[in-house]
């Protein structure tokens, strides 16, 4: 039986390994370990890549968005906007800035930020909106930075799964004040352990950033306010400089595999695919369809060697973490049913063609031979909703 891995990291990094080896012998013939030159060096070439003026490497995509709100001021009594439908991370950030996340409902079709519900959710303490750019689309910029510029808030993006996506040309990270990444390894862009980054065009926000990972202090052992310590290693640095090159080359194999699926699957009934918003450019971190009885044909797949994922099984405001904020189901319906239906086939640059039809052959037969009753008996609104798309 064909076996596609949901991730195969070690393909990835074969063709790399001589160059990787290089670099991590270059980082231990300097000592330079914890921040240092190799980091700034990739600082350099990531802010080049985004089209911002800055960009401050940190230690994770997590570190990234906490410092970002730090830096912009937010703590206690505040609120900060974002959406349910997303890693926690983004949440847990705005908490552990001091602040209370506020969640806006997804758009059905793109699974991001619904720029019509932004505006009700805004209060007088509202300090920050996260639109989050989900599975590799970017969430739609211009309305959301529109109404956010009305009420002189900043926008903050989660760009941790679109390295390279943009909006009419534009790159993540260079829309909003300030712009988060992470490079886990499984991301677009991807260390070799963890990592992330901060970039934005304005120097202040650049240089708080850069203060708040390293204790701050921008003298050594000069604090000019409480920080921590979320410097990115000397070995990511250097392995991040490496992998930043061939990152176009793996966007456009993630598109080339996209393109495949939906021509596969286009006429297939009971999946719905990813839609593509018109003058964005989709990095595919992720394959995500919906699918009725989603978690039997992911165990199904799985049995037909087809690895998949779930991102994600629930909701942000669902979480037993938070609980506090007495938020229940229903209240954000559209995260709740995509939560239900989401699944994520393999997508990696090193898929091949065959892999990518063998996925699709196996999705269409998992789905074909579920009968239409079965269909109608997981009879939910939502199942009722699913339309392939043209
Ligand atoms: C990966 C991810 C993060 C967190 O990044 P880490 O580097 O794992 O801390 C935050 N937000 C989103 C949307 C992510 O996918």
């Amino acid at each position: 039986m064909t076996q596609v891995p949901f991730l195969d990291l070690r393909r990835h990094h074969a063709p790399i390994r001589d160059e990787l080896v290089a670099a991590f012998e270059a980082v231990l013939e300097t000592s330079a370990f914890a921040g240092g030159p190799f980091v700034q060096q990739f600082e350099k070439d990531f802010a080049a890549y985004c089209g911002t003026r800055h960009c401050v490497a940190v230690g994770s995509g997590t570190d990234a968005l906490w410092l970002a709100l730090l830096a912009l001021g937010v703590g206690p009594g505040d609120e900060v906007i974002t959406v349910p439908m997303t890693f926690m991370a983004t949440a847990e950030a705005i908490t552990y800035a001091g602040a209370r996340p506020v969640f806006v409902d997804i758009d059905r079709d793109s699974y991001t930020m619904d720029p019509r519900l932004l505006k009700q959710a805004i209060t007088p303490r509202t300090r920050a909106i996260i639109p989050v750019h989900l599975y590799g689309q970017m969430a739609d910029m211009e309305p959301i930075l529109a109404i956010a510029r009305a009420h002189g808030i900043p926008v903050v993006e989660d760009a941790c799964q679109a390295h390279g996506a943009t909006c009419q040309g534009r790159r993540a990270g260079a829309w909003g004040d300030l712009g988060c990444f992470s490079f886990y390894p499984g991301k677009n862009l991807g260390a070799l352990g963890e990592g992330g980054a901060v970039v934005t065009n304005d120097e202040n926000l650049a240089r708080s950033v850069a203060m708040l990972r390293d204790h701050g202090q921008a003298r050594k052992y000069y604090h000019d306010r409480v920080g921590w310590n979320a410097r990115m290693d000397g070995l990511q640095g250097a392995a991040l400089q490496i992998k930043l090159k061939r990152l176009e080359a793996g966007n456009e194999a993630r598109r080339r595999h996209a393109a495949l699926y939906r021509a596969l699957l286009a006429d297939a009934g009971g999946v719905f695919l990813p839609v593509e918003r018109p003058g964005s450019r989709h990095v595919y971190h992720l394959f995500v369809v919906r699918v009725p009885d989603r978690d039997a044909v992911l165990r199904e797949l799985d049995e037909r060697g087809v690895h998949c994922g779930i991102h994600y099984p629930i909701p942000v405001h669902l979480q037993e973490a938070y609980r506090d904020l007495g938020l229940r189901a229903g209240m954000f319906p559209v995260s709740e049913q995509c939560a239900a239906e989401v699944l994520s086939l393999p997508m990696y640059p090193e898929l091949t063609e065959d892999q990518v039809e063998y996925v699709a052959q196996e999705l269409r037969s998992c789905l074909s031979h579920r009968s239409a009753t079965r269909f109608a008996a997981a009879g939910s609104e939502a199942t009722a909703q699913l339309v392939p798309c043209a």
